[in-house]
């Protein structure tokens, strides 16, 4: 049984950070030695090769962060709940405190280790902190889980969210720490090959940086935020979405600041509270309908004749950022370079692949996965899904965006297409270059290549998709 003194482990996961961490916090109160520990298990080990990597510098800058207050961060392999136990053996820790997750693995993995660590006496505490509304707080007029967005920001947008907290004034240490494996024995980069060399440039790490990023993003963006958030060729977002994905900021100072400027006049806060809330949307619908990572969330959609073929030459094409549709080849390519895509490209390559080139939006999905540092479980699936036609709440499938008209109007003095794509261009930048250094040197791709026609074109892949949906249909 636990003493009174014994030690708390904080286990941390998706929330890389000091402040606004609940279980941190409490694991300080009472002045008992805190032991911090983060455990590569198979969630852990399973993220694609863009996030792994991004993770293992976010776990460096923690690491800085923790050892700059006398403090460390434990590291250690293996199964959660058997790493858990070692450490308590060892260390004679009486709680185990972290930041509560909400896809279906990592809640099956947790509600194993509460229910295990309890009945062994163990203090096993969860806590929110990585939305700003648990999902089962949240329920239409008539009871049940929300389905569309636009509802559901109505019913939020005036609640509470609770004050943020500041870092630990103190954290009392142990007599001794536990072993830990060195962070670059783990190899997280591996995966990411010469890409993160490139990608590095355009990522920065840890809560210090994500704070830095929000007082930028409040002080000289969010003014403009509604006007110049859909322009993929402008700086015009907050960026914000890496460091949300390791909780190296938490959404409620993100929200506090929305509402701080909202309160001030700037125009565009309530466009950047709504998008903080389809991120909560999203995760909503994963908690309630987790099938939705890997399955259409209409059934109807089960029989809509997707391509499945990962290594057809066009979706290959796809991949490569070499379809011969600019919007579509910049937006793959932005990716490869700085581990991120605008909003509007996700949307536009999203619809091409699953609509223009029949492609399942797993295939897209999974190459997200793999290619993205800000990758979010549900972000990435309800985006899929959405731009797919078969998510709630979706994009109709017979809306289908054209990529060329869509450039012409988001991108009208081309600075996007001319900042990702060198094919054809007499002095192409840096970050057109770049994606030529990123890519896996098997593509044998050049910059002096002629820049690719169509494999499919805007209104031929149109004709095709509408066809396809009007004789097998999907939707209602
Ligand atoms: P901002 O425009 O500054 O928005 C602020 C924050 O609001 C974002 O950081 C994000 O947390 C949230 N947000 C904004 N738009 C969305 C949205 N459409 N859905 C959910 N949350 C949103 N976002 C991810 O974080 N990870 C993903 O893996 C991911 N995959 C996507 C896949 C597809 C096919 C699509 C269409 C969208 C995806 N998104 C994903 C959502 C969105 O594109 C990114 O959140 C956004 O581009 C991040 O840039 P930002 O931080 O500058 O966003």
């Amino acid at each position: 049984m636990a003493s009174e003194t014994s030690a708390v482990i904080v286990w941390f996961r998706r929330d890389l950070r000091l402040s606004d961490h609940a279980a941190l916090t409490a694991a300080c109160a009472d002045g008992r030695p805190v032991i911090p520990v983060f455990i590569l298990d198979d969630l852990a080990a399973g993220l694609g090769a863009a996030a792994k990597w991004r993770l293992g510098r976010g776990l460096a800058a923690l690491q800085a962060a923790l050892e700059g207050r006398g403090c460390r961060l434990t590291l250690r392999r293996g199964p959660a709940l058997a790493v858990l136990r070692q450490l308590i053996a060892e260390t004679g820790a009486g709680a185990v405190h972290w930041t509560r997750a909400y896809d279906p693995a990592a809640l099956a993995r947790d509600s194993e280790v509460k229910s295990d660590l309890k009945a062994r006496g163990v203090n096993a505490r969860s806590f929110p902190g990585h939305l700003l509304f648990e999902p089962w707080t949240v329920e239409t007029k008539t009871g049940g889980p929300y389905r569309v967005y636009s509802p559901m920001w109505r019913a939020v947008k005036d609640r509470g969210v609770p004050a943020l907290l500041p870092p630990p004034g103190r954290i009392a240490v142990p007599a001794s720490w536990p072993r830990s494996d060195a962070l670059a024995d783990w190899g997280l980069g591996a995966a990411m090959r010469r890409g993160a060399a490139v990608v590095a440039a355009h990522s920065s790490a840890g809560e210090a940086a994500a704070l830095d990023r929000l007082d930028r993003f409040l002080g000289e963006g969010i003014g403009l935020y509604n006007i110049r958030r859909d322009l993929p060729g402008v700086a015009g977002t907050s960026g914000l979405s890496e460091y949300l994905a390791l909780g190296e900021i938490s959404p409620q100072r993100c929200w506090h600041g929305g509402l701080r400027a909202r309160q001030e006049g700037a125009a565009g806060a309530e466009t950047f509270l709504k998008e903080l809330v389809w991120r909560e949307f999203a995760y909503h619908l994963m908690y309630h309908s987790p099938q939705i990572l890997s399955g259409n969330w209409r059934a109807e959609w089960d029989r809509f004749p997707w391509r499945t073929d990962p290594e057809h030459p066009h979706v290959l094409a796809w991949k490569q950022g070499r379809t011969g549709m600019p919007f579509v080849d910049a937006a793959m390519r932005e990716m490869q370079v700085t581990g991120r895509m605008h909003n509007r490209g996700r949307m536009i390559v999203a619809s091409y692949l699953t609509k223009h080139l029949m492609t399942h939006w797993r295939i897209g999905l999974d190459w997200f996965a793999k290619h993205l540092t800000d990758w979010d479980p549900a972000s990435n699936a309800m985006g899929w899904q959405w731009a797919a036609g078969s998510g709630p709440d979706a994009a109709p499938y017979f809306r289908v965006f054209n990529p060329e008209t869509q450039l012409a109007k988001f991108d009208p003095d081309l600075a996007y297409r001319r900042a990702w794509i060198a094919e054809g261009q007499r002095d192409p930048p840096r970050t057109a270059l770049d994606y030529f250094r990123a890519i896996p040197a098997h593509w044998g791709l050049s910059p002096d290549d002629p820049y690719p026609a169509p494999v499919v074109s805007a209104e031929a892949g149109r004709r095709t998709a509408l066809d396809a949906y009007a004789v097998r249909g999907g939707g209602a």
